[in-house]
């Protein structure tokens, strides 16, 4: 009954058993290793694409920052919806990162920038006129953080308008799989197909221990001297970093990421379902992937909390659930009992 986040789960066992078989022998450091080499045939395999370059680090916000800080100069901005993560949760890690590049935020339901507003931000764009901040790239993240996700098509959409405008397009994938479950899309179809040019790949919250990787695609490959540079001068080259790819690869390993990700998608599902048997219970925004985010009366909100159920109030009056890998079904008896 542990719906306060999906980092809150442990990892997957098949995790833990990747990191005891690569405990062996002495290796390379800082990704010179043969695991973090290994984990170049999975990637090409999910991503079905062999031109890429990738790195590794153990959380998403250090993602997020590396990856946007080599697509935007200082004197550059970032567009991303109002609620992004980077925006609303990173502590200016993607500004501090860059050296002064600034989130120009958008509005739009659901988390997802609206259409009209992008287009709006898009045609703004003056780099003659010195005294705006241009926007440089384009951030989108699917799941987003209101647990919807954004269609392939539109990703693709976005994409293409800010490829037009000269724009780089960044995802932020923290709970890519969910995502790919919900809308069937593929990795390479919501990624790199799609326009995208740079990923950052989660899968810790997933069912990894920590590992998150940054994903250079095409063009952006021309980066990746870069991206080493800064990942060393900001602390994120781990020396042992054979133990981030063996995650990485055990997750990709008969595409387990997806399974997992499709029970917790699952989950969700079920347990808004219960919740919506109770009176008074609203999804705030449709279950996609494995959030919920709901307004309830008090009486269930308690009976839940005596249960045994953790949970965190959300800005605006409802509340959030968060469903993972490891979330029982029996969960779902529990609420329908209350
Ligand atoms: C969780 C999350 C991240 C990464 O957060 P860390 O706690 O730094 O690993 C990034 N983006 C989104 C949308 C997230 O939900």
């Amino acid at each position: 009954m542990d719906f306060s986040s999906d980092t809150a789960a442990p990892a997957h066992p098949a995790v833990i058993e990747a990191l005891a078989r690569v405990n062996e022998g002495n290796q390379p450091s800082y990704g010179n290793d043969s695991v973090t080499g290994d984990l170049r045939a999975s990637l090409a395999r999910v991503l079905e694409t062999d031109d890429f370059d990738y790195w590794l680090c153990a959380s998403g916000t250090a993602s997020n920052a590396l990856a946007l800080s080599c697509l935007c100069p200082p004197t550059g901005a970032v567009l991303c919806h109002e609620e992004a993560h980077i925006a609303r949760d990173e502590r200016g890690a993607p500004e501090f990162f860059s050296g002064g590049g600034k989130l120009q935020l958008l509005g739009g339901d659901g988390a997802q920038i609206d259409e009209a507003v992008l287009r709006e931000a898009l045609a703004r764009i003056d780099p003659g006129f010195v005294h705006e901040t241009p926007a440089q790239v384009l951030s989108l993240t699917n799941l987003t953080e209101n647990g919807t996700a954004y269609p392939v098509e539109q990703i693709r959409h976005y994409a293409s308008l800010a490829h037009e405008a000269g724009l780089s397009v960044h995802l932020d994938g923290a709970r890519l799989a969910n995502a790919l479950v919900h809308t069937g899309a593929t990795a390479a179809e919501m990624s790199w197909k799609a326009g995208v040019d740079v990923l950052s790949l989660g899968l810790t919250k997933t069912g990894a221990i920590g590992c998150e990787i940054i994903i250079l695609f095409g063009q952006t490959r021309s980066k990746f001297a870069e991206l080493k540079a800064r990942a060393k001068r900001s602390g994120h080259m781990p020396p042992k970093m054979r133990y981030l790819a063996a995650q990485a690869i055990a997750m990709f390993e008969g595409d387990l990421w997806l399974s997992l990700a499709a029970t917790a998608n699952q989950r969700a599902r079920q347990v808004s379902d219960a919740l919506c048997r109770h009176s008074g219970t609203l999804l705030v925004h449709p279950v996609h992937g494995n959030e919920i985010f709901a307004r309830m009366d008090d009486g269930l909100a308690s009976s839940l909390r005596e249960a045994g159920a953790t949970f965190y109030p959300w800005p605006g009056g409802s509340y959030r659930l968060v469903t993972g890998w490891n979330t029982p079904e029996t969960v779902i008896d529990t609420i329908g009992s209350l």
